[in-house]
């Protein structure tokens, strides 16, 4: 059995620490080679005793500081910021990369993986959201894999199995519909952090689990979905399934539809896309149907969660609108938690900045850099305007 050498970007995270589980199942399949993290020194330095990577990475010097202070004379090769990312993703000994950073950090280095002809497997939905069309580009260039961890499109991919394009008719993406599901609009512009961050069937990080309660996690995912597997905004549909059992589905051209189902566990995707092609004995618990129950599909509210449909518009816009899109989303969704603005003032927030901006074509990174920028400070403006006055 050959042994896949992994890199990590963001390990002590929620996803970092759900592929180093994996990575547990398997030691005779998967060793970890490098690992990057953002801020947390005590975790990493615990994973740095743990498997013993060749290089890690974190995001600042003070990180390293006390990483090194954590580790003492068993500190690996270290790195910072955007080269201690680069260098993660591209040892020479790594064969797949796991990008999970968050946020947009972990775009050169993906691009960087891809260079050096590593498989990706991508949970990070910021870099295909930004920067779609130069990621994919790269990536058929240089025949190199993109492997979805994101649950629904490693549904899609595992649906899919290598059919064509042609074949499909369209592409189904489930929403669990986030806390909110039920709420009336006069509501919803009341709900606070706190009860946006309580999630109804996934443990993750605070700030996808707002996207969640917006809809605008299932906005990038359709964004995602559309340069993953090449079909258009019209090919791409979501539908809300509260139970999170039926991951997403394909339907083909003769009409007929492939679901994945499965546990509401990442490691289960994690693990397809260090296995795949092949499949691993997994540990998790079998999908007990019976006990499940009603298994329930509703047509999103498009009115109540705007979010949704903003994503639509700037997928079908195109250029740099989705990179506005994005980042305009991190700004409020920031503000949101720190209770300076109320939840339905996240779309507006947004929608103000797509609309002030000028798109243009994504022909480098520079262009996305230059986009991503305009649009924070825009955000951060607009924000301000509409903050809480409470
Ligand atoms: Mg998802």
């Amino acid at each position: 059995m050959t042994v896949k050498g992994v890199a990590i970007l963001g390990s002590t995270g929620s996803i970092g620490r759900s592929a180093l589980a994996v990575v547990d199942a398997h030691p005779t399949r998967l060793k970890v080679v490098s690992l990057a993290a953002g801020e947390n020194a005590s975790l990493l330095a615990d994973q740095v005793r743990r498997y013993c990577p060749d290089f890690v990475a974190m995001a600042g010097g003070k990180g390293i500081d006390r990483l090194k202070a954590a580790c003492g004379p068993n500190l690996p090769a270290v790195g910072t910021g955007t080269e201690g990312l680069i260098a993660v993703a591209t040892q020479r000994s790594a064969d797949i990369v796991i990008c999970a950073s968050a946020g947009t950090a972990g775009l050169e280095a993906v691009l960087a993986a891809i260079e050096a002809g590593k498989t990706i497997a991508l949970a990070n939905k910021e870099v295909l959201v930004m920067a779609g069309e130069l990621v994919t580009a790269a990536a058929r260039r240089r025949g190199v894999a993109i492997l979805p961890v994101d649950s629904e499109h490693n549904a899609i991919h595992q649906c899919l199995h290598a059919r064509p394009a042609s074949e499909v008719r369209r592409i189904i993406l489930t929403a669990s519909g986030g806390p909110f599901r039920d709420c009336q609009a006069d509501a919803l512009e009341r709900v606070s952090p706190e009860a946006a961050l309580q999630h109804p069937t996934w443990q993750m990080g605070r700030k996808i689990t707002i996207d969640s309660a917006t809809l605008m996690n299932k906005g990038l995912e359709v964004i995602e979905a559309h340069w993953l597997f090449g079909v258009t905004a019209d090919q791409i549909d979501v539908v809300i399934h509260p139970q999170s059992i039926v991951h997403s589905l394909v339907e083909l051209i003769d009409g007929s539809v492939i679901a994945q189902l499965g546990v509401t566990d990442m490691r289960l995707p994690i693990q397809y896309a260090c296995s795949y092609p092949d499949r691993w004995d997994g540990s998790l618990p079998s999908l007990d149907l019976a006990r499940a129950g009603r298994l329930e599909f509703l047509e999103p509210a498009h009115d109540r969660f705007p979010c949704l449909g903003l994503a639509y518009d700037a997928l079908r816009a195109g250029g740099t609108l989705p990179v506005v899109l994005n980042a305009a989303n991190e700004i409020a969704v920031g503000a949101f938690l720190d209770h300076k603005l109320g939840f339905m003032a996240i779309p507006r927030v947004i929608q103000k900045a797509m609309q002030a901006h000028d798109s243009q074509p994504v022909s480098t990174l520079q262009v996305v850099r230059r986009a991503d920028a305009w649009a924070r400070q825009y955000a951060r403006d607009a924000a301000h305007e509409l903050e809480l006055t409470v």
